[in-house]
């Protein structure tokens, strides 16, 4: 089965947010930080979106890398395609607002009060400054906007809003690179096997510096800069991919080189999250990002939000969804620990809950503990072994903390049914059909109409080790 391409346009836009979230308390550490405090997967409460940092970010909360790639989107979506005046005055003032994050040529480009098109010309003109990775940290939402439009006008789209910070043409040759290997990426291409065919269509005199930092022997060792160049960190998230089962992985990898981690996180992020597909970014990363646009009001942007933005960079609507209110049904407690509901009946349950939410659900509820798994009740989510096992591990992280663990799904019936029988084939070794049996004796409302869930309870497994956390 294949992926559907939505799946990895949502993965590669709030997997770059998700990274960037991810990388921010990391900023500028050295290497290693990363695995130190976090030696397994925090799946409990408390995870590796741990917030803090120079910046002193909140868990989860995004940085310059994301407001800059929403305000991408914003403009390419309510301007139909890329309008450069449009785009930089966004940027203007986004910058005027003093973001607590903005890159030095990001800074002084926006700062010097020249028109859109020679501004960032003059600036490198004059300072000649390294090609930094500030255009390339930004750019995955217009990656994922014009990759339809084919390998030509994607690289090129990359070049020029690159160029409207980035005077530095080595900057836009990089946004040009990964704008194609997301577009092989999200039709379901390998982005590592097209890296020789991309480097074809890179400007004749950046070729051979792109093809050393991307090519399959190349390890950030090897780099001869800082990852604040645009090089080595198109090089490092690149790095990351080859060999790497899972998004958690490539993310753990990068984050674990230090220096500029946020920003080598985001655009590893958005690739990876282009490969694996928002179903692969494990729900505890999703759960939390968040963050807000300086300039552009208070509104604070979640997940929600940034499925919205998606589906406008993919034509659809790009309105916030409104979830349709259920008949609210009590949660009960099918399992030690572990209760069923429907939507409404999970929005007003006790805040004590930990709750697995496992369709949209429009705004959160406001427990401390609220994770969104990327569920869909169909049979094309292809996805669906690796969102299970991330659901049915985390849920024995809470419980392993002593939380009671509320799941969830729009009507509480296929969803939910799928969650409960997996959690009891895992956790009480039952058969497929001792589960669901158990299930459907305890929770009248279990649907069994979905054969995909079917087939993937049967391929539910026990955990190895008694550690289930
Ligand atoms: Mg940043």
């Amino acid at each position: 089965m294949t992926m559907p391409r939505f799946h990895r346009a949502a993965g590669a836009v709030i997997g770059s947010a998700v990274g960037d979230a991810l990388g921010a308390p990391f900023e500028f550490g050295p290497a290693g930080r990363f695995s130190a405090r976090f030696p397994q997967d925090a799946r409990g409460a408390a995870t590796e979106m741990c917030g803090g940092g120079s910046l002193n970010w909140e868990p989860g909360e995004f940085t310059d890398d994301t407001q800059m790639a929403l305000l991408v989107a914003g403009s390419l979506v309510d301007r139909g395609g890329l309008d450069g005046a449009d785009l930089f005055e966004r940027f203007h003032r986004w910058a005027g607002a003093n973001p607590p994050d903005i890159g030095n040529q990001t800074r002084a480009v926006l700062g010097s009060g020249r028109p859109w098109d020679v501004a960032a010309a003059e600036h490198f003109a004059r300072s000649g400054h390294a090609a930094g990775n500030g255009s390339l940290m930004r750019t995955t939402p217009a990656a994922v906007f014009f990759a339809p439009q084919g390998r030509t006008a994607t690289m090129d789209a990359a070049r020029r809003i690159s160029a409207l910070t980035h005077g530095d043409p080595s900057a836009g040759e990089g946004c040009a690179i990964f704008h194609e290997l997301v577009r092989v990426a999200l039709d379901g291409g390998d982005p590592l096997a097209a890296v020789p065919e991309t480097l074809q269509h890179v400007a004749a005199e950046h070729r051979e510096r792109w093809a050393t930092v991307l090519a399959p022997e190349w390890t950030p060792a090897d780099a001869t800069e800082s990852n604040g160049a645009v090089w080595p960190t198109l090089g490092q998230a690149v790095w990351a991919l080859r060999g790497a089962t899972s998004f958690a992985q490539v993310l753990r990898r990068v984050v674990d080189l230090g220096g500029d981690t946020d920003t080598v996180a985001a655009v590893a992020g958005g690739l990876a999250g282009a490969v694996f597909g928002i179903a692969g970014i494990p729900m505890r990363w999703t759960s939390v990002v968040h963050g807000w646009v300086p300039g552009f009001g208070d509104r604070v942007w979640d997940l929600a939000d940034l499925h919205a933005v998606t589906a406008g960079l993919t034509g659809k609507s790009g309105d916030r969804y409104e979830a349709p209110s259920t008949p609210g049904l009590e949660p009960r407690e099918i399992a030690d620990g572990v209760w069923a509901s429907d939507l409404d009946g999970a929005r007003r349950s006790s805040r004590e809950f930990a709750v697995v939410s496992l369709c949209r659900t429009g705004e959160p509820f406001g427990h401390e503990v609220q994770r969104f798994a990327y569920l869909t009740d169909d049979d094309a989510n292809s996805e669906i072994d690796v969102v299970l096992a991330d659901v049915l591990d985390d849920m024995a992280a809470l419980r392993a903390e002593g939380r009671q663990v509320l799941v969830h799904c729009h009507a509480g019936q296929s969803r939910t049914g799928l969650v409960l029988r997996a959690w009891l084939r895992r956790s009480q070794g039952l058969t497929a059909q001792e589960a669901t049996d158990t299930v459907a004796a305890r929770w009248p409302h279990l649907s069994r109409w979905n054969d995909s869930f079917t087939a993937a309870l049967e391929r539910v497994q026990q955990p190895a080790g008694p550690n289930e956390g």
